[in-house]
């Protein structure tokens, strides 16, 4: 059943087995997980149906780092408060995390995740079928016609990363009805999950409010925050001020490790050995015969590659093109500029392409989520960010499209040149040349006790009884594939994890 909260009659029950805050990709998988189990369930969703500005600007607040603030409004305008969450806006490109992203890695990751690939694997699936796609494989060449498998697969030195394309899934749009017609759930829009109530460890009730003034509480066996990457954060920050840092804060954890994934712009070339063709599947969106959906590819070089240079994990796509405004244009018009020269400059028969190198975002506790003493509309402290790249990164780009370039030299399949504009050589300083992916990750990250993250293995917050958290804020490392697919099989395991408590 859907209620309103902006009308006052509508009365939600008192108490329910479950109350999740936020009905964004996590928060509407885990209710209509729960709700096959015949479990009670609240869901409270801040939005409406549909996009309101006034909703939205909600979400404004300051940011802080290494990208120019005044250009994308980062906490406004990187997320959607409404039904559905973020998902209204998303572009689809779905892959698991590489194994590598939750090991160990000295320099990089020195703890991993506390989860290791193979907890996620069996509910990968379901994930797909969720995001309506089949199954995802990295590396693999099935699907792909003849004339335009991706020829590097299957290299000792080189990966491909396959992302498939969901349609993109929107979450309120395609399983709204569903929870509507669900008897034994109670989504309740335009309502924000505000304060908490405990009784020890426990959380015993959620306090909410909304632009009507309507205050209610919810009370529940279990708490889920799926508020997503941010609000999540900034929901334990404000919620810690009232309860003396018991939620998963007594070493100052929560809203820190803040990642985002930035993307750097550059032109390049491949020469001689690597046919156009073979390209295709990193250049074009392709459509896969066997799963029936489109896949896009990514280069990216192995493991082994990747260790021995101490590097981050990284990805690159090849003309991947986005029109507008904006960093991306100016570093388009660069790259064109630059692929101009090239054309003089290479050999016949190379072909010069606009690359774009997204890395493993870097673990730095002073990049996180606070809040501020400005209130927002509904009178509740807003949320701040700050997200800066290291000094060093221009340097790791650089080592990362080397460690590219050399991987296909040993491989003796080809030669690649990456061309740096004169101003592209101020990236990513200037900020001119790379923009964030909008993935927010981390904040509540997950780790085996609480002095290095906030939630542990089951995504129960530290020093709570039952409370969780569902989304990409607790992200343990970032990786480089974009986070939804993982967010979606985290909130199935966590739906099970529930089941059985
Ligand atoms: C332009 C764009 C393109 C993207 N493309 C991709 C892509 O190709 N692939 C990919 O994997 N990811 C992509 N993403 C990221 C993707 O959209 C998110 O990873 C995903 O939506 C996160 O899901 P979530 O449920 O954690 O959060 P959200 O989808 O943001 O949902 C959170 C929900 O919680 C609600 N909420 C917030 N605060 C409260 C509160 N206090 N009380 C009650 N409810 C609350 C919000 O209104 C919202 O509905 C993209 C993002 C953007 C902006």
């Amino acid at each position: 059943m859907i209620l309103d909260g902006l009308d006052s009659s509508a009365m939600p029950a008192p108490h329910y087995d479950v109350c999740v805050v936020g009905a964004g990709a996590a928060g509407i998988t885990l209710a209509r997980k729960l709700a096959t189990r015949s479990l009670s369930i609240c869901v409270l969703e801040a939005g409406g149906r549909a996009f309101d500005q006034a909703q939205q600007d909600i979400y404004a607040g300051p940011y802080e780092g290494s990208f120019a603030a005044e250009e994308f409004e980062y906490l406004r305008t990187s997320r959607t408060r409404m039904l559905g969450g973020t998902t209204n806006y998303w572009t689809g490109y779905c892959a698991p995390l590489q194994e590598s992203c939750f090991e160990p890695r000295p320099g990089i990751a020195p703890n991993g995740w506390p989860i290791r690939a193979a907890d996620l694997a069996p509910y990968y699936p379901e994930a797909a079928e969720i995001l309506q796609i089949t199954p995802p494989v990295h590396d693999s060449d099935a699907g792909y016609s003849e004339s335009r498998k991706p020829l590097l697969v299957h290299r000792p030195h080189l990966r491909t990363l396959n992302f498939h394309l969901s349609p993109p899934t929107r979450f309120g749009d395609v399983y709204g009805a569903e929870l509507a017609a669900a008897d034994n759930v109670h989504l309740l829009l335009n309502t924000t999950a505000a304060e908490v109530s405990m009784d020890g460890d426990r959380v015993t009730a959620i306090h909410t409010r909304d632009l009507a003034g309507n205050r209610r509480t919810i009370g529940a066996d279990h708490f889920v925050l799926a508020a997503g990457g941010i609000e999540n954060s900034r929901l334990l920050l404000l919620w810690n001020r009232a309860h003396g840092n018991r939620l998963g804060n007594r070493h100052d954890q929560v809203g820190r490790y803040f990642m985002d994934h930035a993307s750097v712009h550059m032109a390049g070339s491949w020469f001689r050995e690597l046919p156009h063709a073979a390209l295709n599947a990193y250049l074009f969106q392709q459509f896969d015969e066997v799963r029936r959906h489109h896949t896009k590819a990514a280069l990216t070089v192995s493991p082994e590659w990747i260790a021995r240079r101490g590097l981050p994990n990284f990805l690159v796509h090849a003309g991947f093109m986005a029109p507008g405004p904006g960093p991306e244009a100016r570093a388009l018009i660069s790259a064109a500029r630059a692929i101009d020269e090239m054309r003089g400059a290479t050999p016949a028969g190379s072909f010069p392409e606009y690359f774009q190198l997204i890395t493993e975002p870097p673990l730095d506790a002073d990049n996180r989520v606070t809040v501020i003493d400005e209130p927002d509309e509904l009178g509740l402290p807003r949320t701040q960010v700050r997200f800066r790249l290291p000094p060093d990164y221009p340097d790791t780009c650089r080592r990362c499209m080397r460690a590219l370039v050399e991987a296909v030299g040993a491989e003796g399949i080809g030669r690649g040149r990456v061309y740096v504009d004169p101003d592209m050589g101020r990236w990513p300083e200037s900020g001119q040349f790379t923009h964030l992916q909008d993935h927010h990750n981390g904040g509540t990250r997950m780790s085996t006790g609480e002095k290095t993250g906030v939630v542990d293995a089951n995504c129960r917050v530290h020093g709570t009884d039952n409370l969780h958290v569902a989304s990409s804020s607790v992200f343990t490392t970032g990786g480089v594939p974009n986070p939804t697919f993982t967010i979606v099989a985290l909130t199935l395991r966590l739906a099970d994890h529930l089941v059985s408590a």
